[in-house]
């Protein structure tokens, strides 16, 4: 990887990064469609971080489709795959691997509330990654859009020079945000699971139109999915874009963010309005 990355310095190319977890699907091609069009140079990395799965969580099920993810990364012309192991990753065993502990104010909260260790896992195997191949840019999914702050504000705190440029959420045509994790849901919960981006959007709409106040949509979105059988409503909480602060009403960015379990399957979804 460092000689990749030495070659391109020397030709003066930018380096564009794609983190990613593989079982690929089009939301990860967008981030490297745009890392392709705005970079001489693309490098995708594969790797099943186990630091950032807890225990009773899916890291041994997790969908691998390493054949298939070469052959669709060549097809969108990624120039370099990185898939080290584990070994690789964590030599010394990852329990005791140095870690990179982003703030609690943004890391604590929702996802993190809900996946404790699951920011320091991420920021610290990104930290890693980011020092590995040393890229120009990195492109992150607004899909997992607290991930995506907590990777900016690392950026910025620890001085990484590195543009991090966040990417639209790509969807079924029914909402439902693509997710590797989709292929778990059954015929009757992949029924269910657009619910989870109207209602995101129905929040949206009704605060924005001055329908209902902030407050007040939120509690009927709430109202609405717990209602749904066999959905288990984790969050649904509005927050500033920027500063992932709780938005007390109506404001711009705003980030309206969900988290919601169809049985065994947890689902994460996000409207951004600017
Ligand atoms: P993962 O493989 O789940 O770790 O995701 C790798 C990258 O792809 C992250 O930056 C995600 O935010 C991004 N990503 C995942 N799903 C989507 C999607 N539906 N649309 C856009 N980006 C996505």
């Amino acid at each position: 990887m460092r000689l990749w990355r030495r070659n391109a310095t020397v030709k003066g190319e930018r380096v564009g990064f794609v983190p990613t977890m593989g079982a690929l699907h089009e939301g990860h091609l967008s981030l490297m469609r745009a890392a392709r069009n705005e970079c001489d140079r693309v490098v995708a990395s594969i790797f099943v971080n186990p630091l950032q799965f807890a225990p009773h969580e899916d890291f041994g099920k997790y969908p691998r489709t390493f054949q298939r993810d070469l052959e669709l990364m060549s097809a969108e012309g990624v120039d370099a795959v990185f898939y080290p192991n584990e070994k690789e990753m964590y030599p010394e065993g990852r329990e005791s691997v140095t870690r990179v502990v982003p703030p609690c104010e943004l890391a604590d909260c929702l996802e993190g509330h809900f996946r404790p260790g699951f920011f320091t896992g991420v920021a610290t195997v990104v930290a890693k990654l980011f020092n590995i191949v040393l890229p120009e840019a990195a492109f992150f999914g607004e899909k997992d859009y607290q991930q995506l702050l907590v990777v900016k504000r690392m950026v910025g705190d620890l001085n990484l020079p590195i543009q991090v440029t966040p990417v639209a959420t790509v969807r079924e045509a029914d909402g439902l945000a693509l997710s590797s994790r989709n292929v778990y849901l059954s015929e009757e919960e992949r029924k269910i699971a657009p619910m989870l981006n109207r209602t995101l959007n129905f929040v949206k709409d009704a605060a924005q139109s001055g329908q209902l106040s902030l407050e007040a949509a939120l509690e009927k979105g709430r109202a609405d999915l717990k209602a749904l059988p066999d959905v288990e409503l984790q969050y649904l909480e509005a927050r500033q874009a920027d500063t992932f602060q709780p938005a007390a009403q109506f404001e711009l960015p705003m980030v309206v963010v969900l988290a919601a379990k169809l049985k065994n399957v947890r689902l994460i979804d996000n409207v951004v309005v600017r």
